[in-house]
C-alpha cells in the first residue's frame, strides 16, 4: 500500500517515510524534506543548519487520489549575520499557508465545476471552503507556477554541509524561495550534471543566473543555443 502512493507522490522536494492507508479515511502520507537546505525568506541563501522540526498537515491530490501529506517540517537557522532573520520554516514549492496545496485546489476547481461546491466537499472529504478558494482565481496560478521545475531565476550557491569538510552546490529558485537540487561537490561538473537534467525548452525558462563566485555562469549557458 505504502509503495503505491510513495512511488506516485511524484515531489523531487519530498521524501515519504510512512503511510497510513486505512480503509474509508484519507490516506495520510509522511514526508519530510529532501534537501539538506533550505532558503532564507529574507536573504535568500542557503541555509544547513536546522533547530526542531514541528508537523503540518495538508490536502493535496496525487493524480486523483486526495490524501493528507504530514510533513515533518524543519525550521532552519540563518547564520549570516547581516540577516535579520534569525529562524525559518523551510518551505515547499506549491504548497503556501493554506490547508491545501496549489495541486489540490485547482484539482479540486476543475471537480467542482458545474456541480455543488457542497457535494463535492462531501464526497472528497475536504473542508467546504477549500473548494470555495480553488474555484476562486486560484486556479491559473497554480497550473502555471510549478509546472517547470526551473523558475525565471536560478541562483547556484555553495554550501558547506559538515562545518568545512563536505561541500555541496545548492540549485534553488529565488522566487519561489526553494531548493532545486543539491548536488555533490563545488566545481563545474556539478552544474554540467545539473544542466543535463533539463532540456533546452526548460533552461530557456531562466532568464537570470546568479551564482556566490563567478566563473561557472559560462558552464551553464555554455551548451545554450
Ligand atoms: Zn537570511
Amino acid at each position: 500500500m505504502a509503495d503505491r502512493i510513495n512511488l506516485s507522490l511524484r515531489r523531487a522536494d519530498m521524501v515519504a517515510f510512512r503511510t497510513i492507508d486505512e480503509e474509508g479515511r484519507r490516506p495520510v502520507v509522511h514526508v519530510t524534506g529532501r534537501h539538506v537546505v533550505a532558503l532564507c525568506p529574507s536573504c535568500r541563501r542557503p541555509s544547513v543548519t536546522t533547530n526542531g522540526t514541528r508537523w503540518r498537515e495538508v490536502i493535496d491530490v496525487v493524480r486523483t487520489l486526495v490524501i493528507t501529506l504530514s510533513i515533518c517540517v524543519r525550521r532552519f537557522v540563518c547564520e549570516w549575520e547581516d540577516c535579520e532573520q534569525r529562524t525559518f520554516d523551510e518551505r515547499f514549492c506549491g504548497i503556501g499557508r493554506g490547508g491545501a496545496s496549489e495541486r489540490a485546489l485547482s484539482f479540486f476547481a476543475d471537480l467542482a465545476r458545474g456541480r455543488a461546491t457542497r457535494a463535492v466537499a462531501r464526497d472528497l472529504g475536504v473542508p467546504e471552503h477549500y473548494l470555495r478558494l480553488a474555484v476562486a482565481s486560484k486556479r491559473s496560478v497554480a497550473n502555471e507556477r510549478c509546472r517547470g521545475r526551473l523558475g525565471a531565476h536560478l541562483a547556484i550557491d555553495e554550501a558547506s554541509l559538515e562545518k568545512g569538510f563536505i561541500y555541496a552546490t545548492i540549485f534553488s529558485d529565488p522566487g519561489r524561495g526553494v531548493v532545486i537540487d543539491v548536488g555533490p561537490g563545488r566545481d563545474g561538473a556539478v552544474v554540467w550534471a545539473f544542466c543535463g537534467f533539463y532540456s533546452a525548452e526548460e533552461r530557456k525558462q531562466v532568464t537570470v543566473v546568479t551564482m556566490d563566485d563567478d566563473g561557472r555562469v559560462g558552464s551553464w549557458r555554455g551548451d545554450e543555443r
